[in-house]
């Protein structure tokens, strides 16, 4: 953490809600602070959608959607923004037109911010960027735990040919040895598949699944109860696609599914993380053409206000095991 006061969000009491800069909650840029606890940094990227584009609008709106969060988390007891810096880190520029070049560039981008900051909240962008990001992880950390939140799989081989795609990130980093194989877990996966070979295939990937039609059965706590048996101490990645929530509660997103999750209940889970060793966290696919009144906007703001609490440092229990710069491997 730095030594100095963290800087905060805008004050709200003298610049309204609604004006002020347009960064992720109001936080000041990487480049006014020097150094952060976490970036968040967006990949407008969305070229490796297989049905309706459009997440490349997604670290925008995100941000937009990010304009009323406050600095007291009540349930955690904790402030987010006060016991550690967070700033924005602005957007990773890719090409639209290469897959393979863009997956280049959030690679090198990634390691530039982390040189600044010991973790990264990415907003997306479509969930191909996952896989730079895993390899950004796996060189810093090792094999990283995920915990991967949607409603689809993205285990897949190839779609059209193609070997990277937003439906086939963690079957990629499953290869290259990037996951803990022992310790990931998709939640909320639901719909249709092509057949049963999906899940078998995705089981010798390394991955458990707790499905969306386990929720009501289970319960959040329930559900947190398995992640945590799961991942245990190691290392973890929370890749968070928003179409894990229901279409009533994310709508603006590419690939949507009926029967996910509520929002309230996926903020519950990440709250919880803050008793997990996080290294790092995505969101993914916001969509905001399909978007309606910030609904999905609001969600994933949220969600990565959870996600930024859960990785602070606690209060009472002393220092979590926060991941310290000289361990990063990745300079400054
Ligand atoms: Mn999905
Ligand atoms: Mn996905």
């Amino acid at each position: 953490m730095n030594s100095a006061t963290p800087r905060g969000p805008v004050d709200a009491t003298a610049v309204p809600r609604f004006g002020g800069p347009a960064t992720f909650a109001r936080l000041p840029r990487l480049d006014e602070v020097g150094r952060a606890d976490v970036a968040v940094v967006g990949v407008p990227f969305d070229s490796g959608v297989s049905y309706r584009p459009g997440a490349r609008f997604g670290p925008g709106h995100v941000r937009a959607s990010s304009k009323l969060l406050r600095n007291y988390n009540p349930v955690l007891d904790v402030e987010p923004f006060g016991v550690q810096q967070v700033a924005d880190a602005g957007d990773i520029a890719c090409n639209p037109f290469s897959i393979d070049e863009a997956v280049e560039q959030v690679d090198r981008g990634a390691r530039a911010v982390l040189e600044h900051s010991t973790r990264l909240l990415t907003i997306g962008g479509d969930h191909t960027i996952a896989l730079p990001l895993l390899r950004v992880m796996r060189e810093v950390h090792g094999p990283v735990a995920v915990v991967h939140f949607d409603a689809h799989l993205d285990t897949w081989d190839t779609y059209f040919g193609a070997p990277v795609t937003h439906g086939t990130p963690f079957r990629r980093a499953s290869e290259e040895g990037l996951i803990d194989q022992t310790g990931s877990i998709h939640v909320g996966i639901r719909g249709p598949l092509y057949g049963p070979s999906d899940l078998a295939d995705d089981q010798a990937l390394g991955f458990q699944v707790v499905g969306s039609h386990d929720m009501d059965d289970l319960g959040w706590r329930g559900v947190v109860e398995r992640i945590r048996a799961r991942v245990g101490d190691r290392p973890t990645y929370v890749s968070l696609d928003i179409d894990v929530l229901d279409p009533a509660f994310a709508p603006g997103t590419g690939t949507p599914e009926a029967g996910g999750l509520t929002s309230r209940e996926l903020l519950n889970i990440l709250r919880s993380f803050n008793t997990l060793n996080l290294v790092g966290a995505d969101i993914v696919e916001v969509a905001p053409a399909y978007d309606h009144a910030e609904v999905t906007g609001i969600a994933a703001s949220h969600a990565a206000y959870e996600l930024i609490s859960a990785m602070a440092p606690a209060a009472e229990a002393g220092p979590r095991p926060h991941v310290s710069a000289s361990t990063t491997g990745l300079g400054g």
